[in-house]
């Protein structure tokens, strides 16, 4: 048997040697101090869980444990009543602190005699995750909050809105009405934005033409694209161009997508929007987006300032931005949009170069 075994007040009995052995592969501490106060066995666990700098010698006395677990023991040598889960916290060095469940038993040693054996649980993890967990709960309850202050914000902002038109309408000053609704705009721009960031809104999936979609939107911001001279690649070559999407929300974020292009360009900048087929393949089966099925490849392109190394792992989180009116909303709402079509997208971005985003969603039918 090896030294260890000697140095351990328990090896003296041969029956203890299984003791010893459960002793050492027990994640829980368990001790065993005798009627006259003495420690007469103790788990290697119980040096880590109470912080002890050294193993307590044969026989050592009660007092070498932290005085919590001396009152628990002694509560249990003078009542014979069992103390079970007491919940107890340590504090080591700096923040270095464990809560223990500790658990007392008398335990007949002779005629005379009342052993006590302590079982020492470890639950600061349990307690952690009980914290995180709850953390999480009041997360997910700000996020319901938010919405609904989202919707009375709004509903607030309409009656506002009517009566400052009103009072402006009366009231000559073109420069006062000018800045009051093209705050306001922004206030109703940024609530609509988190309600729908927030919002619980999935998307209604029916038999959509991508193509008709991408139109659409690049008619709504015609306007945009004419008055800063951009021209306009049109690159449609996806056949069939058959999604499975709800063209409001796929809309929205392709909108999204292009005014940021147009706000990154100057004068004679170059917008690209071309799609393709990507076809079945089944050795792409473990990726995320399909692989067994088709895929519709969507590229937006644009000659613009591009995006700095340092802020393009930034691109995708609420409330980045770059710009001194933008709201950070943009680019977060868009990737929950393909992610919520089963799709996804991602970007790459050369400094005054321009910036790529390509998206990819499941085209509904085999591509021909
Ligand atoms: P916002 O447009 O309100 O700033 P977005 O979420 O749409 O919010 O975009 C976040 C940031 O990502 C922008 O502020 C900008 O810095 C950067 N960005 C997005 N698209 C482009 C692009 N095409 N070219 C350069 N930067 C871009
Ligand atoms: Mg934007």
């Amino acid at each position: 048997m090896s030294a260890r075994k000697r140095n351990h007040p328990a090896e003296s009995h041969d029956g203890l040697s299984l003791t010893s052995a459960l002793h050492d592969c027990l994640a829980c501490g368990v001790l065993v101090v005798n009627q006259r106060g003495q420690i007469t066995s103790c788990a290697p666990a119980v040096l880590r869980l109470l912080r002890l700098p050294r193993r307590p010698a044969a026989n050592a006395p009660l007092s070498q444990l932290p005085a919590p677990l001396q009152k628990i023991i002694r509560q249990v040598a003078a009542t014979h009543a069992p103390v079970t889960e007491r919940t107890v916290t340590l504090s080591g060095d700096g923040n270095d602190s464990v809560t223990l469940h500790v658990t007392a038993v008398p335990v007949q040693a002779g005629p005379n005699s009342c052993d006590v054996v302590v079982v020492l649980n470890d639950i600061s993890a349990v307690q952690q995750l009980e914290q995180s967990m709850s953390r999480l709960d009041r997360l997910a309850s700000i996020g319901t909050v938010s919405a609904s202050m989202g919707h009375e914000i709004k509903n607030a902002l309409v009656a506002v809105k009517t009566f400052t038109d009103l009072l402006l309408d009366n009231n000559p000053d073109a420069e006062l009405a000018g800045v009051v609704r093209r705050e306001m705009r922004r206030i109703d721009t940024i609530v609509s934005q988190m309600l729908k960031f927030a919002g619980p809104a999935r998307p209604t999936l029916s038999a959509v033409r991508l193509h008709d979609i991408l139109d659409h939107s690049l008619r709504l911001v015609q306007p945009q694209i004419e008055g800063k001279l951009i021209s306009l690649n049109r690159s449609f070559k996806a056949a069939p161009d058959a999604i499975e999407g709800d063209d409001y929300q796929l809309e929205q974020a392709f909108v999204n997508l292009f005014l940021n292009a147009i706000d990154a360009m100057g004068p004679n900048g170059s917008l690209t929007v071309a799609t393709e087929i990507i076809p079945a393949s089944p050795a792409k089966a473990a990726s995320p987006v399909g692989g067994v099925l088709p895929q519709v490849r969507v590229t937006v392109a644009d000659t613009g300032i591009g995006v700095a190394p340092e802020n393009i792992h930034h691109l995708f989180e609420p409330f980045f931005t770059t710009k001194n009116h933008g709201t950070g909303l943009g680019l977060p709402i868009t990737r929950r949009i393909f992610q919520e079509h089963h799709g996804d997208i991602s970007v790459k971005s050369e400094v005054n170069k321009g910036t790529t985003f390509n998206i990819l969603l499941p085209a509904s039918a085999p591509a021909c």
